[in-house]
């Protein structure tokens, strides 16, 4: 008598199942997106805990990221009808590693406590290692090695695998020994940087047979979700790990390969089937998820990649109403905004929810436009995979930067800023200034001013901090005649701010810089710094948008796994999509990973895909006019509807649109709108609503601080003999405001203010 099937067998079909009951031996899944790729891998979970051949602690799965393991986690328990409790090893390749490293760290030199380096710290450490080999740092930057050593670590190269000759070119040769410095240092401080997780791990597997003896015993089977972004020397971790039962199934799609630029190989997934012989690869071809119309623009526009291993797909979505995917321009930034804002109000009213909607953008800065739009229509709305533009940390940073300007008195931005970048301005010195402002009740502006004058504060950090507070000053007083935004791109640019992202080589330095010309791009529409900062003060206001009804918006990348109802995809122009970064640094490769993205993004789409591109993008207070991504050109007519649109702001036409053909969205001529219309002086007029007065501020201008400062009368006289905390003992030569000039037995004759002397 055969036992009643598991319902979550039945939701499969015969290959998806197949995928699932082959639990024995190694397994390939290579299949299209929506296929059912993840699905497969939850139900496998789920099968073999409901058929016992695991316990929850036996099963090795990873995930791409953290949000995916709690989905997953959340999932297997609706699949089998209980909570799982227990499978402690379902993670991403970093999460596990750690968590592996931490059990053994010391069999590879490290204690269990060790530190995780962020970027920051592995930069400085690098530099240290640079500057102790007597090595120019100027011609040698410290982020120059760490591109090499993260590639090498990417590969899963320890210093002794290097190849002989690579990374030659890097100080005469001795890049593979600074890189083996930069190790043993690490050791010494019980820190681990990135990179180092899993090649630890590696390391570790390799030099211990006893303990990868142990993990072949524990992890019967070994689950991999967006196999397809998988780097070297994770595919090296999972292969040690696979070998011991070769119980292993991994899914993956190469047309979604977008992490080339951090080292992620497709041809993993050719090498699967080489080091495991007898691999089982099913290919799944029937797309659960999206209509035909969104199928075949996006299956349309990655057939324009040479570079793939091919498959088909199809979707038994045969509604006739599905709409086509559209496409749709705008004249900037702005309207685009405006326009999805109306859109998902439209798609809102007729019963569609929030959160079955997503806008995907291609770089973080194209968000500011949208969070602005939405907060002023008051519209729900979730930033994933990042927190919201201007809570992010550079945003905040500039921020903070305006705010001391044009308040002097805001000492918590004040704070935020005093260091940032480093001037050396450490703790002890602040902490000086903190506490001299609390004692006179001051703001720290002012405090630091005044310590200034005296030698409270060590040689190099009052040079530094009488740097930072000079240029305060002169910022201060320009922007009484200044423009406000080329005002910002001054401070941002003298505090040497920018200058601090570009020389940061971590893969999102970039996109922050963009991010910071996005804010002082949005400045424009304000009349003053001081009507813009208001305006910030009142988005930032807003609670999240936790647990409620919400549009998401987030990036291409982030958005990977994910699917929705409707998807926006704003920004399809030449340059942004596909961007030009990629383009210049990676040639046809850079260009087939963008499309490999735009697959993506059409692919998160159930039943509408909206793709947009502005006519003119608005960069340092200049228009320019914008070329429509090549992508559009390669969408099929058949499956696409392209919008006229009419300007709410004078009726413009974008040149092309409706022209189908050769060059339907007129790449060919980039002068077609450059010109200055009617329509966007009225759209800018129009902007702002009321002018907010400019606030009433301390201008921080140095004749006025002395006179502040001076102003307030010392209790002391001269002759009389006082305690210092850091000179001792002394005696009053001179009085000159709170200032005293004072003799000390052992330090000398100093400048002290005197909130930090007493009585002796
Ligand atoms: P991606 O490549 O985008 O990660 P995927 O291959 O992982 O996609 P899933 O997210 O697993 O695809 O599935 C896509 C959608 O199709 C999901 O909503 C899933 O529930 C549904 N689905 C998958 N298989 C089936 C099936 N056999 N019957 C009904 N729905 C299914
Ligand atoms: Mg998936």
């Amino acid at each position: 008598v055969r036992a009643a099937e598991p319902g979550y067998l039945a939701r499969l079909n015969p290959e998806q199942r197949l995928a699932v009951e082959t639990t024995e031996g190694p397994v390939l899944v290579l299949a299209g997106a929506g296929t059912g790729k993840t699905r497969v891998l939850t139900t496998r979970i789920a099968h073999l805990l409901a058929t016992q051949k695991a316990w929850p602690s036996q099963i090795l799965a990873v995930t791409f990221t953290n949000k995916a393991a709690r989905e997953m986690r959340h999932r297997i328990g609706e699949l089998i009808g209980q909570s799982v409790e227990g499978m402690s090893w379902l993670g991403t390749f970093h999460s596990i590693g750690v968590r592996i490293l931490r059990r053994h760290a010391e069999l590879v030199g490290l204690k269990p406590n060790f530190t995780i380096l962020d970027t920051d710290d592995q930069i400085r450490l690098m530099k240290q290692v640079i500057q102790a080999e007597n090595l120019d740092e100027k011609r040698w930057p410290a982020r120059q090695l760490a591109i090499l050593i993260d590639g090498w670590k990417n590969r899963g190269l320890t210093p002794k695998d290097v190849p002989p000759g690579e990374g030659g070119a890097f100080a005469n040769g001795r890049g593979v020994a600074l890189y083996a410095l930069y190790q043993e240092r690490l050791k010494v401080l019980n820190a681990c940087d990135f990179g180092d997780l899993l090649l630890e791990n590696l390391r570790l597997f390799r030099e211990q047979p006893d303990v990868l003896r142990d993990y072949h015993e524990r992890f019967r089977y070994i689950l991999v979700d967006e196999y397809q972004d998988t780097n070297v020397a994770q595919y090296l971790w999972l292969r040690l790990l696979a070998q011991g039962r070769k119980n292993v199934c991994c899914v993956g799609d190469d047309d979604q390969s977008i992490y080339g630029w951090r080292g992620a190989e497709v041809d993993n997934i050719l090498r699967f089937e080489k080091d495991f012989p007898g691999a089982t690869v099913i290919r799944l071809e029937r797309n659960y998820r999206s209509t035909s119309h969104i199928l075949a623009a996006a299956s349309h526009l990655i057939a324009h990649n040479e570079s793939r291993l091919g498959k088909t797909l199809f979707t038994e979505h045969a509604d006739p109403e599905a709409p086509k995917v559209t496409v749709a321009s705008s004249w900037d930034q702005d309207e685009e905004a405006r326009a999805i804002g109306e859109e998902i109000e439209q798609l809102q009213k007729r019963g569609q929810k929030l959160d079955e909607m997503a806008i995907l953008v291609r770089a973080s800065f194209q968000m500011r436009a949208f969070e602005d739009r939405f907060i002023t229509l008051g519209l729900p709305y979730r930033v994933i995979g990042g927190p919201r533009f201007y809570e992010r940390q550079e945003i905040r940073d500039a921020l903070a930067y305006f705010r001391v300007v044009v308040q002097p008195a805001d000492d918590l931005a004040f704070e935020r800023i005093v260091n940032v970048p480093k001037r050396g301005i450490g703790e002890t010195s602040f902490k000086l200034i903190a506490e001299h402002g609390r004692r006179r009740q001051i703001p720290l502006t002012l405090a630091a001013d005044e310590l200034l004058q005296t030698e409270e504060i060590k040689a190099k950090a009052r040079t530094a901090l009488s740097g930072l507070v000079a240029a305060l000053g002169r910022w201060s007083a320009a922007a009484e005649t200044m423009k406000h935004t080329e005002l910002a791109e001054m401070i941002l640019e003298e505090s040497g701010y920018t200058e601090m992202w570009q020389q940061d080589r971590s893969a999102d330095a970039p996109g922050r810089l963009e991010n910071l010309k996005e804010l002082v791009r949005s400045m424009e529409e304000f009349e003053s710094l001081p009507a813009f900062l208001e305006h910030i003060a009142l988005v930032m206001d807003r609670d999240g948008a936790e647990g409620t009804d919400a549009v998401s918006i987030m990036t291409l990348h982030s958005a990977k796994g994910l699917e929705f109802e409707t998807v926006f995809l704003p920004g399809w122009e030449e340059g942004l999509f596909p961007h030009q970064r990629a383009l210049d640094e990676s040639g046809r490769a850079g260009l087939e990973e963008e499309r490999r993205l735009a697959y993506v993004g059409i692919t998160r789409a159930k039943k509408r895909a909206l793709i947009w591109f502005a006519s003119n993008r608005r960069i340092h207070g200049l228009w320019q006019s914008t070329v429509p991504s090549r992508f559009l050109d390669e969408l099929p007519e058949a499956h696409v509807d392209v919008v006229e649109q009419t300007s709410s702001y004078g009726g413009y036409n974008v040149g092309g649109i409706g022209n189908y053909g050769a060059s339907r969205f007129d790449r060919a001529d980039p002068f077609q709108n450059s010109y200055s219309t009617p329509g966007w002086q009225r759209a800018q007029s129009n902007r702002g609503g009321p002018k907010p007065a400019p606030r009433s501020s301390v201008r921080l201008i140095e004749g006025e601080l002395i006179a502040k400062s001076t102003g307030s009368r010392s209790a002391y006289s001269v002759g009389d003999r006082v305690f210092h905390d850091k000179f001792g003992y002394g005696d009053v030569a001179a009085i000159e405001g709170n200032k005293l000039t004072i003799d000390f037995d052992k330090a000398g004759q100093k400048k002290v203010v005197d909130s930090f002397v007493t009585a002796a």
